[in-house]
Parts: structure tokens; sequence; C-alpha cells
């Protein structure tokens, strides 16, 4: 979004771009919906490390430390969501010694050495919900919208927890990913946003059009409740279970939705291929005024929402920035960027929080707002 624009200085405060890949997790390829087992990558072969070796390879090109909604289901390695009613269509007859070998710990191992690469978000502990033998879509909300009981949304948040500790994850993801994008909000100390929060859950993406809203949204891309707050994902580009998917348009929302199996080949070997063309993909979209690549979950929730709620004035060669739309949610607040062609940014003043220049592209120059504690107006004087 330009900001400011005369003959020789353009300054734009450019919309964020964070990759989420969705249903990492799965062992098994096969997608048993049809027979009410579970929706999993329809994927024609097993996963294993390498899958997990291609999504850093990309972390790394993006530099980019990429979220991967998790679904964990196939990680028990004792066998406990036997107990954990509707987790998962075997019931209480659950057993899982199909999955359990040595893969487990050598991949755990992996994702816990790469976490500066890959961050691990609550997508499910098997996506759906079980009931009589039947699934039901899905694992926390039923396909209105409607949250299942907080005791059993509570059993699997925490089954979810002991899966990670069985396979040596020390902390609760801050990121939740709503499993077939059914979810709720606005309805304050009953919503999931309050148990979530209670689970440590910073960070919410879904599709608002799919929610059920029990009051509107602070903005129709982006709101919070209970110290948590949501980003509307939009519409993936490109369809869950296309495999070894080819780059397409990513569209205007901070969130880039992938599925794992896009990012995949059939053959493990040439994952590297696809990833590496996802990667020019997503550099080239980013490189113009208009996006920025994120670092991290934290880096593209704060850009997003000054993108969407800051207030911007312009007086002849002044920028104000007024960020008190953000104030209600401290985890906004901090730093944010923009981007500038010409002018001489080095030279700026800047009221309120510090300039950095992060990064030069051709003409473009990227530069950090680094937001001075309890501060919510910054003047830049472009002079
Ligand atoms: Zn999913």
């Amino acid at each position: 979004m330009i900001i400011y624009q005369t003959e020789d200085c353009i300054v734009s405060l450019p919309l964020p771009l964070f990759l989420v890949v969705e249903d990492v997790g799965w062992w098994q390829g096969e997608d048993d919906s049809a027979v009410h087992g579970p929706f999993r990558n329809r994927f024609p072969r097993r996963h294993c490390l390498a899958d997990y070796q291609a999504l850093t390879q990309l972390s790394e090109r993006l530099s980019m430390r990429i979220a991967i909604g998790m679904v964990l289901g196939e990680w028990d390695r004792n066998n406990l969501l036997k107990e954990i009613t509707g987790a998962t269509w075997m019931g209480r007859d659950w057993e899982n010694c199909l999955n359990q070998g040595p893969w487990l710990e050598e991949t755990a191992e992996y994702i816990r050495e790469n976490e500066q690469h890959l961050e691990l978000a609550v997508h499910g502990l098997c996506h759906e919900f079980w009931q009589g033998g039947q699934a039901q879509r899905s694992e926390f909300h039923d396909s209105d919208g409607r949250m299942r009981s907080k005791k059993i949304v509570t059993d699997h948040l925490q089954a979810y927890a002991a899966i990670m500790e069985q396979n040596g994850f020390s902390s609760f993801p801050r990121i939740f990913v709503p499993p077939a994008l059914h979810h709720s909000f606005g309805n304050g100390e009953d919503s999931m946003q309050a148990v979530l929060r209670d689970f440590g859950i910073d960070y919410v993406t879904t599709r608002f059009s799919r929610t059920r809203l029990y009051s509107p949204p602070v903005h129709e891309k982006i709101t919070w409740e209970c110290g948590v707050t949501l980003l509307e994902r939009g519409v993936s580009p490109v369809c869950w279970d296309e495999v070894a998917a080819v780059p397409r348009p990513v569209g205007m929302n901070p969130i880039l939705a992938l599925h794992w199996g896009n990012l995949l080949h059939p053959d493990p070997c040439r994952s590297s291929e696809i990833v590496a063309r996802w990667g020019e993909h997503i550099l080239t979209e980013t490189t113009g005024l208009g996006r920025i690549l994120s670092v991290d979950a934290a880096d593209c929730w704060r850009q997003a929402a000054v993108f969407y709620l800051a207030d911007i004035q312009i007086q002849e060669q002044k920028i104000s920035v007024n960020l008190k739309n953000l104030q209600a949610m401290p985890s906004l607040c901090g730093h944010f960027s923009l981007k500038i062609i010409g002018g001489h940014p080095e030279k700026w003043q800047c009221l309120g929080a510090q300039m950095v220049i992060t990064g030069r592209d051709h003409s473009i120059v990227s530069v950090k707002l680094l937001v001075e504690p309890e501060r919510h107006r910054i003047d830049i004087l472009l002079h």
C-alpha cells in the first residue's frame, strides 16, 4: 500500500507474506475419508524424514521460520488416544503400532534441531471428530462452526500436549490452525479463543467467511479476543490434494496457506525441486513495493495489524503513523517495516521509533521501525 508519493520518493507500507503449511505430521499417505477414516494428504506413499527436510530447505531459501500445522495422532507412542473421546476412527480400539518405529525419534530429533526453521502449529490430533464410527468435520468445531464441548476441546488439546511431550517437543505451540476451517469467534469467555489462551496460543489463522461470528471482527481481516489474534488466511492458491504443485499467484492475504503434499514429490529425493520452485516464486512475489516476507509468525501478525489498522496521515514532508488501534493487543506492538524508493531514508528523522535499514533490492530500500515502548504515534520527517 503506497502511503506517500512524490516525483522522487515513494513510501510503501507492504502487506506481509507468511507461509503456513497445513496437514503436516501424518505418516500414512492415504485419504481414508470415504470410509469414515481420516482425511489425510491423499499422498501416494508414506511420509518420511525427507518430507520435513524439504520444508527446512524452503525455510532457508525464504529466511523465514515457517509454520507447520501438525496433526499429531500418528505420533502417539503409547496409544493414549484410546482414552480420548472422538479422537480417532478406532475409538477405544486405537492401536498406532503401524506408525511406531525408529522414524519417530529420528524425525522428532530433526524437528527439534531445526526449530529455527520450522515452528509447530496445532492443527489437531487426527483432524476430525469420530462418533459412533462416523467421522464428523471437524475435530474442535462441527461443520456449522459450533465449538464442541469445552471438555472435549480441552481433552484433545491436553492429549496433543502429551504427544508432544512423548516426542520431546518441549513447549506447546503458540499458533493454532483450525482443521477444515471450522472455527468460531466472538463469544468471549465461552469462546475457543478462551480455551486456546489457556494453552498459550497467541495466533490463529483461518477464513473468516467460514467462521461462526458471534460478534463482528475488529476488521474484516484481523480481530482478537481473550488475548488471541485471528488473521484472515484467504483461499489457498492450490488444491489441498495437488501433489508437487506448480506455483501460482499467492493472492492478497498475509498468509500463504499450502498443504504438505503440494510441496512434496512422490520420490522424496525430488522434493527439493518442488520447494526450490516455490521458493523462487515466493521471493519474486515479494520483491516489489507491495509485499514483504515475514521472518516468522509474530512478524507477520504485527505487520498485518499495522497494514490493516494503523491510521496514517501525510502532512507535506511528514508521515505520521498512529498505532492506537493496536493498543489493545500488546503482542501486535513492536516493529514493522516500510519499503522506499528514492529519497534519502538514511537522513530521515524518526520520532517515536528507531528506523533501521534492513535491505536493498535494486532501487527498493527496506526499513524496520523499532517502535519505542508505550509509543503509539510515529512521525517520520522526510528531509
Ligand atoms: Zn487440514
